[in-house]
């Protein structure tokens, strides 16, 4: 499925963490008619403005990289939107890419849609073997609604869409709030900020103890087009690195990166989520993709990004 690197692609979600991610990849790869409205321009949960969109612009391939994220404190504590501003984003984007037989589609999911107590490393199949992990249950359920539509259309339509399912994500671009944000742009935040401050003590969440897997932005951007153009199958796809740390060992990397000295605390009246995710990569290395960003590395080019967005020790 070599794509027609002149003909509209539509990178929903273009300004958030992995579709400006995909957006650069995708320009750097010499695609010249990306399509990517804002929120502003084209709110994807109202069905009319999206087949409208579809209508007038005609993408022949869609990235759904839109949806509501946030971290764990985020999702446990507004699972209302999470669930209903996930389905409505996504089924107003599938049905109106149906429509117009758009032929080639990235439906983009989560780990989180794995049962929380599936063996590790997590394999494609683990997928409706088990209950969720509680604390973001709402956007799981949005996110398996999504695979079984794309899957559905697969089998009624014969459109050869298909589904990957990212590790826990971090990069430029990424929501830096302090309580709703994911881990790694929580911690880089703390750090900065107890750095700039000279604190004797920063106190993380929960007991530190749970194992997370986490993938640069960058390295998914080109995990997209190699699915694009290579995969095409029923089953949602894991990408990942294949390993994890523990997130207190995350936090002293982030302390070194930062340059904060001070100790470490934690805070076990803060929910820890699940102990364990880390993806089954074999499927997708197969494919010839595999992660080329190290976590160091990573997280400091992503502290670089941070600072000179003018953001110290907020
Ligand atoms: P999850 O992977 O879906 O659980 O989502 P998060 O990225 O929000 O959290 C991952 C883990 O990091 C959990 O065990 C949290 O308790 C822990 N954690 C420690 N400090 C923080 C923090 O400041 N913010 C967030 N979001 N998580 C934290």
């Amino acid at each position: 499925h070599t794509l027609d690197r002149s003909a509209p692609v539509f990178v929903a979600g273009r300004n958030g963490l992995v579709g400006s991610a995909v957006w650069r990849h995708l320009t750097a790869e010499g695609f010249t008619a990306l399509l990517g409205p804002g929120s502003a321009e084209l709110d994807l949960r109202d069905r009319r403005a999206v087949f409208d969109w579809f209508a007038e612009n005609q993408p022949q391939a869609v990235i759904l990289a839109a949806a509501r994220v946030g971290g764990i404190k985020a999702n446990a504590t507004r699972p209302t939107e999470f669930i209903s501003d996930n389905l409505r984003i996504q089924v107003n984007v599938l049905d109106a890419a149906l429509k117009h037989r758009v032929q080639r589609l990235l439906f983009l999911g989560s780990s989180c849609i794995y049962p929380r107590d599936a063996a590790q490393p997590i394999r494609e199949s683990a997928l409706l073997t088990g209950p969720l992990e509680e604390t973001n249950d709402a956007y799981a359920i949005a996110k398996i609604a999504g695979i079984l539509q794309v899957q559905a259309v697969r089998r009624q339509y014969g459109l050869p869409w298909i589904s990957a399912m990212p590790t826990n994500l971090y990069g430029p671009g990424d929501n830096f709030h302090a309580e709703n944000s994911h881990v790694l742009p929580s911690l880089i935040r703390r750090f900065d900020q107890a750095h700039v401050e000279k604190a004797a003590k920063v106190v993380n969440w929960g007991t530190g103890t749970p194992r997370r897997e986490f993938l640069h932005v960058d390295d998914l951007a080109r995990a997209c087009l190699v699915l694009l153009e290579r995969y095409d199958s029923d089953s949602p796809i894991n990408v990942g690195t294949g390993e994890d740390l523990t997130i207190r060992e995350l936090a002293e990397m982030v302390a070194s990166v930062v340059g904060y000295e001070g100790a470490l605390e934690w805070d076990p009246t803060q929910p820890d989520g699940t102990p364990r995710k880390v993806l089954d990569i074999s499927r997708i290395s197969a494919l010839g993709w595999t992660p080329e960003i190290g976590l160091y590395d990573g997280i400091a080019s992503t502290y670089a990004w941070y600072m000179s967005r003018g953001f110290a020790g907020l």
